[in-house]
């Protein structure tokens, strides 16, 4: 089970958390946690600041985030267990501040990514050490596992490799022998270790990843992705009003999804869930109880499904694997719709042609290269077309 930022963001959202994690005790539930909300942006601005050398504004931020983290705590932990997590919070603290400091002296002697990747890395520990002491707490008896022990990557720093084998080999073992002292096992999204010990990250929204790993290693039956929609809709709901539910889609189709924009999955999650056939849900922690999607390849259900954005910048900046045929510059965009047989549906053809701008035509999905200021008009159009 994987929750997002927005999905631990503060008491209230950890309080939902723990309802789902009591619900589903008896199916051994290995959660993964982002950082809380806006607090990645927050380092990233911390890294920067730090690089620039302005120390008034990096103290701030590092102010900000122990007092974010330990009033936190102690809304939901108390006791011991509150006086260990404010001591691990000011332990992480003080080894952020170290990081910093160096960088500011200009005593931090590795590259831009390896320093940004080591200051990021720190959203992940603080919010699992806070939820950790919830549960417990809260009387679920929950075990932290460090994930930078466990998921081995190459050293690219920001977006890195995961060495695959080594890493569920590591995940296995420390899961087992973690449920002999817990019924909850917790790990922390988006964070690793190179092959010669640095901090790594893999890629921005890279928690959907870890847990796909998680689940791949522990061959579990399933891996929820707890986020703040009911499921993947039909388009993304704070761009297009009146979208709907998809229930059901493919493997290809939400990694399509995923690499053409749509965030709701990081595109790689869905490899290691193929690889053992494991379904990704996607569900609301607000409404647990809502509609929700089913990635996996055994109801395939044909048609257009989703309507994606992805500008330009990303395009170039990251590339979108298998789409070689998107050639976008800055300042336009790529608004897609995908489905399986999308490229001979009818209902899609009209749309592409009304639109009048280039476009790809594959077999399963479509894409338009539109100019940023006409794209949301383009994927509310393509939308109204789908749903009809
Ligand atoms: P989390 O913090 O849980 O990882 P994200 O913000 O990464 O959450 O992903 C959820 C967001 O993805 C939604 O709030 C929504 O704005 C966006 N999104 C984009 N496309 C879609 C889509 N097709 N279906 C659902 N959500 C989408
Ligand atoms: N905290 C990381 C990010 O904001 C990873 C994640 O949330 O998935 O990108
Ligand atoms: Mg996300």
């Amino acid at each position: 089970m994987k929750f997002g930022g927005s999905s631990v963001k503060d008491e209230a959202a950890i309080g939902r958390v723990m309802a789902i994690v009591r619900k589903h005790l008896d199916e051994k539930p290995v959660v993964i946690v982002s950082a809380l909300a806006a607090v990645t942006r927050q380092l990233l601005a911390l890294a920067e600041a730090a690089r620039s050398g302005d120390s008034e504004t990096a103290e701030k931020i590092l102010n900000y985030l122990e007092i974010r983290h330990i009033d936190l705590a102690a809304q939901l932990s108390s006791g011991s267990l509150l006086q260990d997590v404010r001591e691990n919070i000011i332990r992480v603290m003080s080894g952020l501040y170290s990081d910093v400091s160096a960088c500011i002296c200009g005593s931090w002697t590795s590259t831009p990514e390896a320093f940004q990747a080591a200051i990021i890395s720190h959203g992940e520990l603080l919010s699992s050490m806070v939820i950790n002491a919830a549960m417990n707490c809260a009387g679920i008896p929950c075990k932290l596992l460090d994930a930078r022990k466990m998921v081995i990557t190459d050293d690219n720093f920001l977006s890195a490799a995961v060495d695959m084998d080594k890493t569920c080999a590591n995940i296995s073992e420390a899961v087992g022998q973690a449920f002999d002292e817990a019924q909850v096992v917790l790990s922390q999204g988006f964070i690793a270790t190179s092959r010669s010990g640095k901090p790594t990250v893999l890629g921005f929204e890279g928690s959907d990843y870890t847990a796909a790993i998680f689940g791949l290693a522990t061959g579990a039956d399933a891996v929820d992705i707890w986020t703040d929609v009911d499921g993947v809709r039909s388009a993304d709901p704070r761009i297009v009003e009146g979208t709907v539910c998809v229930p059901s889609l493919s493997y290809e189709e939400a990694s399509d999804m995923a690499l053409l924009g749509a965030r709701v999955l990081h595109p790689l999650t869905i490899r290691p869930a193929r690889m053992k056939d494991i379904p990704i849900n996607v569900r609301n922690t607000s409404n647990p109880d809502g509609e929700f999607s089913t990635v996996c390849d055994r109801h395939l259900v044909p048609g257009p499904k989703v309507v994606a954005l992805l500008k330009g910048k990303d395009v170039s900046e990251m590339g979108v694997g298998e789409f070689e045929d998107l050639h976008c510059r800055p300042g336009e965009t790529v608004v897609s719709i995908i489905g399986i047989g999308c490229g001979s549906d009818a209902r899609v053809a009209d749309a592409v042609r009304a639109a009048g701008y280039k476009a790809m035509v594959r077999p399963d999905s479509v894409s338009a290269i539109v100019p940023d200021d006409a794209a949301v008009s383009v994927a509310r159009a393509f939308h109204k077309a789908i749903c009809k």
